[in-house]
């Protein structure tokens, strides 16, 4: 179900807000994420950078590990803020991980220009890994297929 105009304004401006605390000084690219649980919470997440870029932490998986330390499993809306003229969706791993907990959540992605982009997460990662995938491997003691 679409989220309300104040729930939107709500989003945003916590995803705004997220992105003013931005650790990004190897990019330049501040992004702020907000995560409406079904029962209305708001958790938040910027990005953190690292000098070891490999370690660096996108703002959409910041605000589902706040929402995951609080106890809160599902989501209905994640919206990411971008300080650009034009949106920006999760990057791949991002998708993947926020699949885990919400496969059908929508994803609304705003910028300081007047586009929005509003996408389902099954089409941003259709066909998605996930743990109905791990159901599928051989069980302890039974034989994977592979031996003659
Ligand atoms: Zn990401």
């Amino acid at each position: 179900m679409p989220i309300s105009k104040s729930q939107f304004a709500t989003l945003k401006q916590a995803a705004v807000d997220a992105s003013r605390q931005a650790w990004c000084p190897y990019s330049n690219f501040p992004v702020g994420a907000a995560l409406l649980t079904t029962d209305g919470q708001i958790f938040a997440g910027c990005n953190v950078e690292n000098a070891s870029y490999g370690l660096t932490v996108c703002a959409e998986r910041n605000a589902i590990g706040q929402a995951i330390s609080a106890g809160c499993r599902e989501f209905t809306t994640l919206l990411i803020f971008t300080a650009t003229n034009k949106p920006t969706t999760p990057c791949g791993a991002c998708r993947q991980v926020v699949t885990e907990f919400a496969p059908d959540i929508e994803v609304i992605s705003v910028c300081d220009g007047p586009e929005n982009i509003r996408a389902s997460m099954r089409d941003l990662l259709p066909q998605s890994f996930g743990p109905h995938n791990l159901d599928e491997a051989p069980k302890p003691g039974q034989t994977s297929g592979l031996e003659d």
